[in-house]
């Protein structure tokens, strides 16, 4: 198949106008972007007018949470209903136009999940899955994840996930806004416990992202080795230049806070009190740590309270409202987040990388809350949501 006459931005930073985009149905991977003509009686479409871009790909998601204004009702629940829960939400997320994404997984049902997407026998997006992230005992997540202290035992839990299947380590380096009882800006592991998990993940060939509020955990996460810092939301000076020293890549995650503070009164007094106090040096952090050039990939902790699966696309709009140029904001969701997060041939259009786009009406670069509300969902050369291709649907079927 051939779309052709797009504007095509191919997710690393580059534009092509008027161009054409080879797919080959077998492998369902891109053949060719820029010049192309049909082969024989190969299907193509003039997609004049319309904007062609990667799929998102979103680096921070929770499958197992669905924008509940606690988590404690989600504790509550039994492994079927919440891996039930989890195949919604995956499927609510791949139609929104989110092809691939990082999950932050939940009683190591994640790895499972991922495994029947990724053989077809359930819609979602590509997914990274751990099996649950790993905490202090009382320490955030630890409702739904794994509790340790001590160096030997960090090393256990991440050995007991390497051997489910996870494909990165999460652990919380400070407290967090929606555990009870818990400071966000206070650290929770030692440094040495924290060296022994990320030392356990890099021996074991996968990576590890750290759970960070406050500048004095995020530095010691940084210290430690970790390879992508979430959420950074008290960023200081300090710790925005170890994050550059050390190529340590940052996921603002600010749809966060931004649904908790928009939805003040049916969040949890607690939830809402911490929210209010982060909010804004959050946004500070975002921009400080932009202006230093830290590297950002896009991610949206969607699952949080109120932030519902299929709005990940407003991620793009918070960082281009706070600090990011559009194309810049547009690559650390497609391209640079799949690099990030280990997805393989995907977040970008380019010959041989999985024909995963969107078709837009209007073009993001003007206003990128296009990206918000795609015409057409393309996963592995597939339409998974919207408008199909030719009569009825988007583009003219060039005979
Ligand atoms: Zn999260």
């Amino acid at each position: 198949m051939i779309i052709r006459d797009a504007r095509v931005i191919d997710g690393t930073g580059a534009v092509h106008e008027d161009a054409a985009v080879r797919v080959d149905p077998d492998s369902g991977r891109v053949e060719a972007v820029g010049d192309a003509e049909p082969r024989g009686d190969e299907p193509a479409y003039d997609l004049d007018g319309k904007t062609v871009m990667p799929g998102l790909v979103d680096a921070h998601v929770h499958y197992s949470l669905s924008g509940e204004a606690s988590v404690v009702s989600v504790a509550a629940m039994s492994d079927a209903e919440l891996a039930l829960t989890e195949a919604e939400n995956a499927r609510t997320t791949l139609e929104s136009g989110v092809t691939g994404v990082r999950a932050m997984g939940a009683r190591d049902l994640d790895v499972v999940l991922a495994d029947r997407i990724a053989r077809g026998n359930l819609p979602g997006p590509r997914t990274v899955a751990n099996c649950r992230s790993i905490t202090i005992t009382g320490g955030h997540g630890h409702h739904l994840g794994r509790e340790v202290d001590g160096p030997t035992e960090c090393r256990k839990a991440v050995r007991e996930q390497i051997k489910q299947g996870a494909q990165f380590v999460k652990f919380m380096a400070t407290g967090g806004v929606t555990t009870p009882g818990t400071d966000p800006n206070s650290p929770a592991f030692t440094d040495a416990e924290m060296d022994a998990l990320v030392d356990e993940a890099h021996r074991r060939g996968v990576h590890a992202a750290a759970h960070a509020h406050g500048a004095a955990g995020a530095r010691a996460a940084v210290r430690a080795g970790v390879d992508t810092l979430e959420h950074g939301t008290f960023l200081d000076e300090e710790t925005v230049d170890l994050l550059v020293a050390e190529d340590v890549t940052l996921v603002p995650t600010l749809s966060a806070p931004h649904h908790i503070v928009r939805n003040a009164d049916s969040a949890t007094d607690e939830s809402l009190r911490k929210t209010n106090d982060v909010y804004e040096r959050h946004v500070e952090s975002f921009r400080l740590a932009v202006e230093a050039g830290v590297d950002v990939a896009s991610g949206t902790d969607a699952g949080t309270p109120f932030n519902y699966h299929g709005t990940n696309a407003a991620e793009i709009s918070f960082m281009v409202e706070y600090a990011m140029e559009p194309m810049d904001a547009i690559v650390a969701m497609t391209g640079r987040s799949a690099e990030v997060i280990g997805l393989d041939d995907a977040g970008t259009l380019e010959s041989g990388s999985h024909a995963d786009f969107l078709v837009l009406d209007d073009d993001p670069l003007d206003d990128v809350a296009a990206i918000g509300d795609p015409r057409t969902v393309v996963k592995g050369g597939e339409v998974v949501a919207g408008d199909g291709f030719g009569s009825g649907g988007v583009g003219e079927r060039v005979e």
